[in-house]
């Protein structure tokens, strides 16, 4: 009876133990939990995690889309699908492209006599458009580049940089706006 008594004394010990350092843990890391939107939209991002939105990565965009009304059309890499994805979970407008009046795009470019071929670049493209052998030139192969511009910084020969180019048949890709929009509706 008592050996009875003494296990569930011990087991509400373990549990109560076990809230506590759950809660300190909470209160430690500033758990909170995500916002069912967030998580759609975050769902929209690429995950490249550039920064080129502005802020430190695609969780903290996606969290300041829905509780700051930030623009839902500075993701980079994302372009028009992402825009159009993200508009359909807010059920909002398509607002103009960052850079509509452009019909070119940058993408990144490798200066191949100053390439040590390092593979540098190459391990860090989140999209595998940079191809090459070790210690020989490296090349970007533009149909794969989305301009995320995360190679640039990677290269110990400051060697790529990011260009205009024209669009291919390989890159070009719709512009989005209200105007396409509303041509549809018409
Ligand atoms: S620009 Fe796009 S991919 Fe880059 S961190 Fe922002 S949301 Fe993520
Ligand atoms: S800019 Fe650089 S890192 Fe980004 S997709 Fe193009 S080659 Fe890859
Ligand atoms: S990081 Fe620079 S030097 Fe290294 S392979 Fe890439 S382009 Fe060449």
């Amino acid at each position: 009876m008592l050996s009875t008594f003494i296990i569930i004394l011990c087991f509400t010990l373990l549990v109560f133990l076990l809230g506590v350092g759950l809660s300190l843990a909470a209160h430690k890391f500033n758990v909170t939990p995500k916002d069912p939107m967030q998580h759609l939209v975050e769902k929209c991002l690429p995950g490249v995690q550039c920064g080129q939105c502005g802020y430190v990565g695609c969780a903290e965009y996606a969290n300041a889309i829905i509780l700051e009304n930030a623009p839902i059309n500075l993701c980079t890499p994302g372009g028009d699908t992402t825009i159009k994805a993200i508009a359909d979970v807010m059920n909002c407008p398509i607002p103009e492209s960052k850079d509509s009046s452009l019909d070119e795009e940058k993408l990144a470019f490798i200066d191949k006599t100053k390439c040590i071929g390092c593979g540098k670049c190459a391990k860090i493209c989140p999209y595998d458009a940079i191809e090459g052998k070790i210690k020989s030139p490296y090349e970007v192969q533009k149909q794969y580049c989305t301009g995320c511009q995360k190679c640039v910084n990677s290269c110990p020969t400051k060697c790529i940089t990011m260009q205009l180019v024209a669009p291919t048949t390989d890159t070009w890709h719709w512009q989005i706006s209200n105007k396409t929009e509303e041509k549809k509706d018409e």
